[in-house]
């Protein structure tokens, strides 16, 4: 018998979940193995809609440009109905803008699923020998020994067995285990968990073409209703590939599909208009039912994400988002815990917060997909006006900008609607907006979530007011010197002191009538290799050169003459909002889920 390969974090497939929360990991410099039953990356296929959080996740990575400049950007959604009193034909009923102003700064992109997942693996320092993939290898089971405490970080209670392609069996011994092994994941099967939901699975068929058509909306999104069936069409980046995605009807099997049905049908649903295909380079047909798991980890030990824990349709293309969402939810929250930063207990929160998205993920699908059915708009007399109006109030949850958490040990909101009164424009549980602002040591007009990359630190951000005014500036001494006590607490000896904790000040006014040396130096901490002066955490929301304004307290809704200070997690979600007198209350906050540094 092989000995046990010992791996603290073992990941079951290399998807969009896996790959994300490895992404995490890495950062954290925590060893982890992934265990992929390919032989190498996916090539082709599967998800393509990318939103706009999960661009801001690419983008805190530090991958978003390489995404962005390939991708296919949506900006406008064309409607089409069945045309005339017969329904005979189709017609364009009418345009609108594919994003919600101010839902986020990022756009909407079409990459394919096996280039994002390309550049998450680049991401991956597999350098350092912490993290490590392992193709060709195929799970078969997971075991938990459930007699181990929670907090035990020496132990390795969980078991799983794996085969090579080679037929040669490998034993892996891990403290956590995270199925990220899609809809017939092998993980939620040997935990004994089910899938609950609707019984009934919708048989899609996709495919990526290269049309040859006189179709005048055919590089733009669009959701074409005709007589005879639905097509919602994706344009592809690069300029001639398209996608069609199209519910076949009820009772179809996915192996009695073709590639010639989805082409007949298309013909059907675009005439008049002509429609033939050049090439086809993917089509598949598979099966979705809205379903989530009936559990979401064992023992705080194996913990399911992505398909393997939820499946809905692709209308909304919500697949390949809510999973990498659900990755990047549950990697800080390990790479804290396994690096000795964070109580074991936060990782209850993984399936507090990501199966409350999931079950409102399946709820939405589950009305999304009546507004596509054909009987359904017939029988309800929804008019082709209704269901444009429909579809875009849908848009900014479609954009993964719905999502709320409750509250936890770490997402804590102000007492009654307090937060709301200190920064109306920020939510406590939802993701942290962005607004421009200057960089005050070199006047570049930036996006202040870009000053706040994904590092594995917390943020704490401080509206200051304006300090050119002696009240604001003795204000912000106190704040700093209660800020600093806190922060040296979590912060480990010899660890930089932004490494756990890290700080953004963003002051008001004239950044011309503030000199350097009256920034506490809190917010200039020595870091790095050579311990400099960190010059990147301090903005003005002040006019910039060539880029206007951003007038970012007016848009977080924070007054800039009480200012205020608002907790991000990791992941940049706003964990709490309060007054800068309650700087000192912090330390009370962060020792609920931090472990002390000393
Ligand atoms: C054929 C197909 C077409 C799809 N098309 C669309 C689409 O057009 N639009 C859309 O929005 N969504 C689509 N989806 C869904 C979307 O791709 C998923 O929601 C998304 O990929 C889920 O990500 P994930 O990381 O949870 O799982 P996946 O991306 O499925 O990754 C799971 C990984 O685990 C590996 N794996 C599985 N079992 C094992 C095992 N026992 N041992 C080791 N490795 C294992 C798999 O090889 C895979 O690499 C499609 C899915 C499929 C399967």
């Amino acid at each position: 018998m092989t000995p046990e390969i010992h791996t603290p974090v073992l990941i079951v497939g290399s998807g969009s979940a896996g790959l994300c929360a490895a992404l995490w990991l890495s950062k954290f410099k925590i060893p982890y193995t992934i265990l992929e039953r390919r032989d190498g990356p996916l090539k082709i296929g599967q998800a393509d809609g990318v939103q706009t959080r999960t661009v801001e996740i690419f983008d805190s990575f530090g991958i978003a440009e390489p995404l962005l400049k390939e991708a296919y950007h949506v900006l406008e959604i064309a409607f089409w109905a069945p045309a005339g009193a017969e329904g005979k034909g189709i017609k364009r009923v009418r345009y609108e803008a594919d994003r919600e102003e101010g839902v986020s700064h990022q756009p909407h992109v079409i990459l394919n699923q096996a280039r994002l997942n390309a550049l998450m693996l680049g991401q991956l320092d597999l350098s350092d020998g912490n993290g490590k993939i392992e193709y060709e290898t195929e799970v078969k089971s997971v075991e938990v020994d459930e007699s181990v405490q929670v907090g035990d970080l020496d132990a390795w209670p969980v078991r799983v067995e794996a085969v090579r392609r080679d037929g040669a069996v490998r034993s892996y011994r891990a403290k956590y285990v995270l199925g990220c092994d899609g809809a017939h994941s092998i993980i939620r099967k040997s935990l004994g968990y089910k899938m609950v939901g609707d019984s009934s699975d919708a048989v899609w068929g996709v495919m990526d073409i290269y049309p040859r058509t006189n179709f005048p909306d055919i590089r733009k999104k669009a959701v074409v209703n005709s007589s005879v069936g639905n097509i919602l069409i994706i344009p592809r980046e690069g300029d001639e590939m398209v996608r069609f995605y199209t519910e076949l009807p009820a009772g179809t099997k996915v192996g009695d599909v073709t590639r010639e049905r989805l082409h007949d049908h298309a013909r059907k649903v675009f005439a008049p208009y002509e429609m033939e295909f050049a090439e086809t380079a993917w089509w598949s047909a598979y099966s979705i039912g809205q379903r989530h798991a009936d559990y979401f980890e064992k023992n705080l030990r194996v913990f399911l994400t992505g398909d393997a824990c939820h499946t809905h349709s692709p209308k909304a293309g919500q697949g390949m988002n809510v999973s990498l969402q659900d990755g990047h939810n549950i990697g800080w929250k390990l790479g804290m815990v396994l690096g000795g930063l964070a109580k074991p207990e936060i990782l209850s929160t993984y399936v507090l917060e990501r199966e409350k998205t999931a079950k409102e993920l399946i709820d939405f699908d589950r009305g999304f997909t009546k507004l596509f059915s054909t009987k359904y708009r017939q029988e309800h007399g929804v008019t082709p006006e209704h269901f444009a109006e429909q579809f875009v109030k849908a848009g900014r949850y479609t954009a993964g900008q719905a999502v709320r958490y409750d509250a936890s040990v770490f997402t804590a909101p102000g007492p009654g609607e307090n937060d709301k009164e200190l920064a109306a424009n920020i939510t406590v549980g939802m993701r942290f907006p962005t607004a421009q602002v200057v960089r005050f040591a070199d006047a570049k007009a930036m996006q202040l979530v870009n000053g706040m990359p994904a590092t594995g630190a917390w943020y704490v951000v401080v509206f200051a007011g304006d300090v050119s005014e002696e009240k604001a500036a003795a204000r912000l001494k106190t704040v700093s010197q209660r800020l600093d006590d806190t922060v040296k607490h979590f912060t480990p000896p010899g660890a930089d002191p932004d490494s756990v904790i890290d700080r953004v000040l963003v002051i008001a006014g004239d950044r011309k009538k503030v000199e350097q040396e009256e920034i506490p130096e809190f917010f200039t901490p020595m870091t790095g290799r050579w311990k400099l002066k960190s010059l990147t955490k301090v903005y003005a929301d002040d006019k910039s050169y060539n880029s206007g304004h951003g007038h970012a307290y007016e848009s977080y809704g924070v007054s800039s003459r009480s200012g205020a200070i608002v907790v991000v997690r990791p992941d940049q979600y706003v964990a709490k909002v309060c007054q800068l007198d309650q700087a000192g209350d912090l330390e009370d906050f962060f020792k609920g889920f931090l472990e002390i540094g000393a």
